[in-house]
């Protein structure tokens, strides 16, 4: 049973905003949309692995995708997390094209890219061992003792070539093919329940309330100040920020228009500036003259709202949620 299904990291599309609202040959480009295929691509492999999971049946299984829980010093993140009445189960997928080689004398990933250069990576394998560690702290603290928790590595892709420095990564690491045998021969292991029915719907939902979702600050991760973003409402069709509102959106560059550009232009806000905004905020942003017709979009979204008169502030985080 999905508890927490898998979703498109935030990040994703605050990177997007971040390169559509920067000018044109910024020097920040490469990079940001360098680090958006990364992600792209972890998620990819976290969706693929995810839906072969989907097929466990479902009241003994039940499936988590990114669960962040607060931990000492600093939250832990896994990427799949499975909870059944004989283990829980800790899944960190890996999505690297070419060959990967497992050493775990030095506790380090080695790639090595078809264009043959090679990189270095943390461990996977030391990763959710360590993942492992902060669950069992988590549990402890919520009265939670004594439970087996299991880990796995998942290569996601199905042209990487998996090599291992030594035999003893067998069963640590393995092909996504492979995920539903391999927790068949877990739970082959496990004689006893660990969890009653009702013990895994209270630790299930334990686990879900401790959940935090990480909130990025891609200016800040980027050293860019928020007056490098270039503002107005952008046009879908022709990528500029020539959009101007009449009754409805008219772009002076290609004549295209819409209706709800405004609600594009506030989710870049979120994403990039903060979470609430004001009236002459808003108006800075999407370069609106009128006061009034300001007034009128934001009134029309319907958001919360505190404050009277000028100093209304809007809060936008509806429009990101869900
Ligand atoms: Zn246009």
């Amino acid at each position: 049973m999905i508890i927490k299904d898998c979703k498109m990291p935030l990040k994703i599309g605050m990177l997007e905003s971040l390169v559509r609202r920067l000018p044109p040959g910024h020097v920040r480009h490469p990079s940001i949309n360098e680090d958006i295929k990364k992600i792209q691509a972890g998620y990819r492999g976290e969706y693929r692995v995810f839906h072969l999971l989907k097929a466990l049946p479902e009241k003994d299984y039940l499936l988590f995708h990114d669960l962040r829980l607060s931990g000492s010093p600093f939250p832990f993140q896994m990427d799949i997390l499975i909870l059944t009445p004989f283990f829980l189960l800790i899944v960190e997928v890996k999505n690297m094209a070419g060959e990967i080689l497992f050493d775990n004398t030095f506790n380090q990933l080695i790639r090595t890219n078809p264009d043959g250069k090679t990189e270095a990576f943390d461990d996977p394998i030391s990763q959710v061992s360590r993942q492992r560690i902060h669950l069992l702290e988590w549990l402890k603290t919520k009265k939670i003792n004594n439970l087996p928790v299991e880990t796995l590595v998942v290569s996601a892709n199905s042209s990487t070539i998996i090599r291992a420095a030594n035999k003893e990564l067998k069963g640590k690491v393995i092909r996504k093919d492979r995920i539903l045998l391999q927790i068949a021969e877990l739970k082959n292991k496990y004689t006893e329940e660990s969890l009653s029915k009702r013990a895994i719907k209270r630790l299930s939902n334990v686990l879900l309330d401790g959940h935090t979702t990480f909130i990025p600050k891609p200016l800040e991760t980027y050293g860019i100040p928020s007056s490098a973003l270039q503002t107005g409402v952008f046009c879908q069709k022709c990528h500029t920020f020539t959009m101007e509102r009449h009754r409805k959106w008219i772009c002076h560059t290609c004549l295209d228009t819409s209706h709800d550009a405004h609600i594009s232009a506030l989710i870049d806000y979120v994403y990039l500036v903060k979470p609430s905004i004001t009236n002459s905020e808003f108006r800075n942003f999407l370069q609106i003259k009128s006061p009034s017709s300001a007034k009128k979009l934001l009134t029309s979204l319907n958001l919360k709202h505190s404050g009277h008169t000028k100093g209304r502030v809007y809060l936008l985080d509806s429009l990101i949620e869900g």
